[in-house]
């Protein structure tokens, strides 16, 4: 039976343009979870084993390696939060916080975790120095999974003090000027985003960083299937960002690509929901985000901005 409303409701006045700084942090980081969300389920797949497996993988089903549950994030997102609460905790970015943080986070046994993130966070315990010692091998992508937070709460601060705000954090698990230097693009690309800049001022971003380490050269053979080293990570993660004109595509594009898709699918839809805003996220993505998850992304980001 078609059911009507006695009285029909007025007309829906247009949303207001929910593009605002506060707007686009929230979406960031509901971008990262989802991302994360959506890629676990095919982490360490190939291209051609999703194709087989899922046709497109464009819905956040859990599964995967981790036998997760849907809407199940892993440390990418569960970092990432830690360490928000440890800079909203400190009042700033601080190292030894943002150490203990993490410290308290892997003694609560989480899905999972980096083997450099693990190698380093014991050392700590043993050497209380919040800072890792440099190694040209420590180029993973564990830091740069995790920087939102840092986006955040340094959102117009000067570049010395975010660059500074970036190593403390970076460098309790990766001390390593591959990883320093992808952090730096992160943030300063999510900075711009928050501001309502487009992709052309991120791409301006990503040429400056190749042209400072010539090794994250993205143009050209495509990236699929990409390993946990920050290089690759960026490399895929600009190819999808700068390839699609909307957060849907973006993040379908690349977490298809297999490899590392948790990571590389929370730092794409990170750097996509600044960039397009809240309204740009699928409501069937929204809905399927295990719900105290995106609870508690939209309030952090809100306080760290407000930080
Ligand atoms: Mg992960």
């Amino acid at each position: 039976m078609l059911w009507t409303r006695a009285v029909s409701p007025p007309p829906a006045a247009p949303a207001p343009s929910a593009t605002t700084p506060d707007s686009r942090a929230v979406a960031a980081y509901l971008g990262l979870a989802i991302g994360d969300a959506l890629g676990a389920t095919v982490e360490f797949l190939t291209p051609r084993e999703i194709q087989h497996q899922h046709g497109v993988h464009q819905d956040i089903s859990g599964g995967g390696w981790l036998r997760l549950k849907a809407g199940q994030v892993t440390d990418d997102t569960t970092m990432s939060l830690a360490l928000g609460e440890a800079i909203l905790a400190a009042g700033r970015v601080d190292a030894r916080a943002a150490a203990d943080a993490f410290d308290a986070w892997m003694r609560g046994k989480p899905v999972d975790i980096g083997n450099t993130v693990r190698r380093n966070l014991i050392t700590y315990r043993k050497t209380g120095n919040p800072e890792a010692p440099l190694s040209e091998h420590d180029a993973g992508n564990g830091a740069a999974m995790r920087v939102l937070p840092v986006a955040l709460a340094t959102f117009g601060q000067p570049p010395d003090v975010v660059a500074a705000a970036c190593r403390a954090q970076g460098h309790v698990t990766h001390h390593n000027l591959l990883s320093d230097a992808a952090c730096e693009t992160l943030v300063a690309m999510v900075h711009d985003f928050l501001a309502g800049h487009g992709l052309d001022t991120a791409r301006h971003h990503a040429d400056t960083l190749v042209a400072r380490h010539p090794v994250f050269a993205w143009q050209g053979k495509r990236r699929d299937n990409p390993s946990g080293y920050v290089v690759e990570t960026l490399q895929a993660v600009f190819q999808a960002l700068f390839a699609t004109h909307g957060f849907e595509a973006c993040l379908v594009d690349i977490v298809n690509r297999g490899g590392d898709a948790d990571t590389t699918g929370a730092i794409a839809a990170m750097l996509a929901g600044a960039c397009y805003g809240p309204e740009a996220i699928p409501a069937r993505w929204r809905k399927a985000l295990d719900a105290g998850v995106r609870e508690t992304v939209e309030l952090q980001a809100l306080a760290l901005m407000a930080h």
